[in-house]
């Protein structure tokens, strides 16, 4: 159980290798959505602290010695990032447990040491790299070079703070760009301390900045629109996607979106329903279900429909919801009043529908220190109709929908019958029928028998409107760099 002392918060912007007020004295307040206890007053970045910001990075990279350090000497430093990250794993845990809501066993588990490794594998990923040489003959020689773009703008989402900007900040770090961080503004507390972690590792100042804000009109907006500012890396939802697209057009930002998504877990009758389930109950609830890469459609073949809801059922009834905090939770509230609105808004809509509630749909019974805390029952609904809303629409909560299916063509048919193409999961002990299905649906990840398996050299992203461009390995080097080809002549 952590023990971070739960003292309120004062949140500064990080700029310039200092932490600093907001100019115009602007605040928000941060509630921990377990209890709606006020957590941390934020210091809102006015336009002109976004400015600052933008223009500390773009001096870093212009004059600063970040970009042109010896390649050995800037991954140290990354690697040192890493490290302190490790030493500082239970308060950052506790940090994402009380800002999120998520348990604080799987930030301390996963998201932080997962958020170390992301800065440690692009460091020494960043150190393997080579270029390409195109001799032509022996008149001249091609080679290319790999250049960091700039100045990056590096936008999160609020499901997982840490690890998603470390994400970003690896590649970006690593190819010798500098950055300016924009967390969500539900969850500012844990990444506001990159800006201390970079201090301590030595990056020089200027090389990543950390503002607070929201969206529009704020500093999710001043950034994106910052003429020092070369490329936007941005995880969040896709109608947002969309504003940032609009809003880095006039000045051609380079850009890369990874966007939501409503994943489709399809269940066919020879899958090995032992290690279905328990993943199934994973991939729609873990994180009181927002995760973008969630199994929220459950396709189920209608031969085991029966032995598959009583035993998934069985297996929801067994999570146990309650206090972030606590070792033994699996599941804590979502993350905050708006996002609870939204959520238990689906039951309705549900309702409308004419779906079958199998389990749940209610605030559970909790201790009167939760009371509360914005939580809902893991809840699953049957829903024979793939174009209802709650078959289609990314709830980004504990709300799972299960679809029936009789033939692998049907199964494909409503796994593509989807806006979004991020990932899908397929369970089958028919070895051609997984590849089949596998090259069908259209999306950007497809796991076979498992579930959230990353390894961090493949491409990361999504078909239709889950995202553009793709992130992992030489993917996120490829975004973060432009290439250069030198040719010489040799006579
Ligand atoms: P969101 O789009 O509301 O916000 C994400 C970030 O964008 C926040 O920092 C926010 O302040 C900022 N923002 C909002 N409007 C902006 C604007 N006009 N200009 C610039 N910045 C702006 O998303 P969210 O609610 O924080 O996160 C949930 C969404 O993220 C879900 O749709 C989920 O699927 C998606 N997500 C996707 C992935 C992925 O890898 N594909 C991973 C995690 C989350």
């Amino acid at each position: 159980m952590s023990t971070i002392e739960t003292t309120l918060r004062e949140i500064k912007l990080y700029i310039d290798g200092e932490y600093v007020d907001s100019s115009n004295k602007s605040m928000f307040e941060v509630r921990n959505p377990a209890t709606q206890e006020v957590i941390a007053h934020v210091h809102e970045a006015s336009f002109e602290d976004v400015d600052r910001a933008c223009k500390s990075a773009r001096r870093a990279f212009d004059t600063g010695p970040w970009s042109t350090m010896p390649l050995a000497e800037r991954c140290t430093k990354i690697r040192r990032m890493a490290d302190i990250i490790l030493e500082r794993k239970e308060e950052l845990a506790s940090l994402e447990a009380m800002d999120v809501g998520k348990p604080y066993q799987l930030a301390l588990e996963k998201e932080i040491p997962r958020a170390a490794h992301n800065l440690r594998f692009f460091a020494d990923f960043m150190e393997q790299q080579g270029g390409e040489t195109y001799p032509m003959g022996e008149e001249y020689l091609n080679y290319t070079r790999y250049e960091p773009v700039g100045v990056a703008a590096l936008i999160t989402p609020w499901n997982l703070p840490f690890m998603l900007t470390t994400w970003k900040l690896g590649p970006c770090l690593a190819t010798g760009n500098t950055a300016v961080i924009k967390p969500a503004e539900t969850t500012p507390l844990s990444v506001s301390l990159l800006g201390e972690i970079a201090k301590e590792a030595g990056i020089p100042d200027g090389v990543v900045n950390v503002i607070q804000g929201f969206g529009p009109n704020s500093a999710g907006e001043f950034v994106t629109t910052h003429p020092n500012v070369d490329l936007i890396s941005f995880t969040g939802e896709t109608s947002t996607g969309k504003a940032i697209m609009k809003a880095g057009a006039d000045s051609l930002k380079k850009v890369s979106f990874e966007l939501g998504g409503k994943a489709a877990n399809i269940i066919f009758e020879d899958a090995d329903l032992d290690k279905a389930i328990p993943v199934s109950i994973q991939a729609a609830f873990m994180n009181s279900g927002q995760v973008c890469l969630a199994g929220s459609r459950i396709l189920v073949q209608r031969s085991i429909m029966d032995e598959f809801i009583k035993r998934f059922k069985k297996a929801a009834s067994e999570l146990k919801v309650g206090d972030p905090q606590h070792p033994s939770t699996n599941m804590g509230p979502v993350v905050s009043e708006e996002h609870y609105k939204k959520v238990t808004s689906y039951l309705e809509i549900a309702k409308a529908e004419n779906s079958t509630l199998v389990y749940g749909g209610k605030r559970p019974k909790l201790s009167a220190h939760l009371e509360n805390g914005y939580y809902l029952e893991p809840t699953i609904y049957i829903q024979n109709n793939p174009k209802a809303r709650i078959s289609q629409e990314e709830i980004f909560g504990p709300i799972v929908t299960i679809i029936p299916f009789d033939t692998e063509e049907e199964a494909l048919e409503i796994a593509n019958d989807t806006d979004y193409g991020l990932n899908s999961v397929i369970w089958t002990e028919n070895l051609q029928r997984a590849h089949r299905i596998s090259h069908h649906v259209r999306a950007g990840t497809i796991w076979v028998n498992c579930w959230f398996v990353r390894d961090l050299r493949a491409p990361f992203g999504g078909f239709k409107k889950s995202g553009v461009g793709r992130e992992g390995g030489h993917h996120s080097l490829a975004f973060f760099t432009e290439a250069k080809n030198i040719c010489i002549a040799l006579k």
